[in-house]
């Protein structure tokens, strides 16, 4: 069996300077449980395969912190529902070290909910059961639909109660991010005039994520490397929303400390998928103004990176009129990317590899039916790909499951006509929408379902089933219907919660 100590931790973001951690060490728990570990991901990450059960367990729990590891928290600042926050930092996450992976890319390894740091606050700096099931199925369902995600790499039960409205049963997620940089780290450092910290950060996050990228932009000499690297956070963003958008996804919490540098998506708290498509939906209890509704997403990732705008200024030049207009206009790139890149999203969805006008219209037709029909934002989409489907396609939504109501027929040979004046044949379509309209998303109801059992009676049965299920998105088979079908009216979530 393969010892822990044989695997290289980095800590290159430690060693960035004392300002930006605190050394901190797991806070053990009693009796650590494992309850799934991400194997595939393990190898990616260049872990040894076949590790010691026992240790396994608790390094991942925090009860034991080999030698070649030197825990950190992190500190950062951040907007939290547009109000400003100044110190705030990684409260009940504790930084392992980083991992080398598979692509040659570094990798946090972090343990949520293992204990207290300098920046708990009033928290407890542990995690309840239920937001943590939630976040590893949250994190690898994102993952396999193709949208830049932090991972799951494991989840165990700590053996201890953590009090929250009532007792729960804790528990300690592992999560994989490129890095945990945020918009708020940078803002931390900016907010206390610290621009040769704000500078070390921004150098190192080039090094870290844009490198290349950076390098293309300042084939322009007008362009710096940190007016280059708003650029690529700004495109990264951009990119990522417009991916929330197009499968129905709403984050919930879209703080600035919520939203990494690195452009994958992160902090799956109150967030949800869309059931029935209503473009202003709120879940989160929490978002009483509906400041991070469905339709708000676009809106407050703009207004999120113009606060590394901000950070950032006093690096971009020394005059800070020229500095404006450079992030003034790197700022600007924001809503033509997400514009662009939502509506090709959108394209791919009917059918169509290349947008245009005709198209784009076709698709706002299309939402605005479902909105008016109160339609299932996945179903509708995926329905789509059966009336594409050959006679002998096989693994098509049966009737209840999902069909689309005859309010669809006129759209539906809109659609068929602007398919053949595009010389698209139906085979060329199907493939395409079977591969961007998922069958599963996680839903709502079943996510609750997984942590009920789970919670009430320790049987992890929901939870796997709903993890296996989630792996293949875009493959529908009858088998699973219940996983794809729409929540009915008793099933419905409601509302979500933090649950920290
Ligand atoms: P979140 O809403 O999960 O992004 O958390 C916002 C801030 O609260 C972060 O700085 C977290 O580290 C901190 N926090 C959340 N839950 C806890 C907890 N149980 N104990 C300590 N800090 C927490
Ligand atoms: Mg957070």
């Amino acid at each position: 069996m393969t010892a822990f100590n044989a695997i290289t931790f980095e800590n290159s973001y430690r060693q960035l300077g004392e300002q930006f951690s605190s050394e901190q060490r797991p806070a053990p728990v009693s009796a650590p449980e494992l309850i799934r570990f991400n194997g595939a991901l393990a190898e990616q990450l260049n872990l040894p395969m076949g590790l010691n059960h026992l240790e396994l367990v608790n390094v991942l729990a925090g009860n034991m912190v080999p030698d070649n590891i030197s825990p950190i928290a992190t500190v950062y600042a951040a907007h939290q529902f547009g109000s400003w926050n100044p110190q705030l930092g990684d409260g009940r996450a504790i930084l392992l070290g980083e991992v080398i992976g598979k692509d040659n890319k570094r990798y946090d390894i972090q343990l949520k909910g293992a204990g207290q740091t300098p920046y708990s606050r009033m928290g407890d700096g542990r995690s309840a059961l239920g937001p943590v099931l939630r976040e590893y199925i949250l994190c690898e369902a994102m993952a396999a639909l193709g949208i830049p995600t932090t991972r799951a790499l494991a989840a165990v039960t700590s053996g201890d109660q953590v009090a929250r409205e009532t007792m729960l049963p804790g528990a300690i997620f592992t999560r994989v991010a490129q890095s945990h940089i945020r918009i708020g780290t940078f803002q931390f450092f900016s907010a206390r005039d610290d621009i040769e910290s704000v500078k070390a950060l921004a150098d190192y996050v080039i090094d870290r994520h844009y490198q290349d990228a950076v390098k293309a932009l300042q084939m322009n000499p007008d362009t710096d490397s940190y007016t280059a690297l708003l650029t690529c956070v700004v495109e990264a963003q951009a990119r990522l929303i417009a991916q929330w958008m197009s499968i129905g996804f709403i984050h919930g919490v879209m703080n600035t400390d919520n939203m990494l540098v690195c452009g994958e998506t992160v902090d799956y708290g109150p967030c949800a998928f869309m059931d029935q498509y209503i473009p202003n939906k709120v879940f989160s209890s929490i978002d009483q103004h509906g400041r991070y509704a469905y339709s708000n997403q676009p809106d407050i990732g703009g207004w999120n990176v113009s606060w590394l705008a901000q950070a950032l200024l006093p690096l971009m030049d020394e005059d800070e009129s020229k500095a404006l207009e450079k992030a003034k206009h790197a700022l600007a790139t924001y809503s033509e990317i997400f514009e662009q890149h939502y509506h090709q999203l959108m394209a791919e969805k009917l059918g169509f590899a290349e947008v245009s006008p005709e198209v784009t219209e076709l698709s706002v037709e299309l939402l605005a039916l479902m909105a008016e029909q109160g339609s299932d934002y996945t179903l509708t989409f995926r329905a789509l790909t059966d009336e594409l489907a050959s006679e002998a396609e096989t693994h098509v939504l049966s009737d209840d499951v999902y069909r689309l109501s005859d309010a669809f027929q006129p759209w539906l040979a809109d659609w068929q006509v602007l398919l053949k004046e595009n010389n698209i044949k139906a085979a060329t379509a199907h493939n395409l929408v079977l591969r961007k309209n998922p069958a599963f998303i996680p839903r709502n109801h079943w996510i609750e379902a997984a942590i009920k059992q789970a919670t009430d009676h320790q049987d992890f049965a929901v939870f796997h089933q709903l993890v296996d299920v989630l792996a293949k998105p875009f493959e529908y088979s009858q088998k699973n219907s219940a996983f794809a079908m729409a929540p009915t009216p008793e099933q419905e979530v409601l509302h979500t919660f933090c649950g920290t």
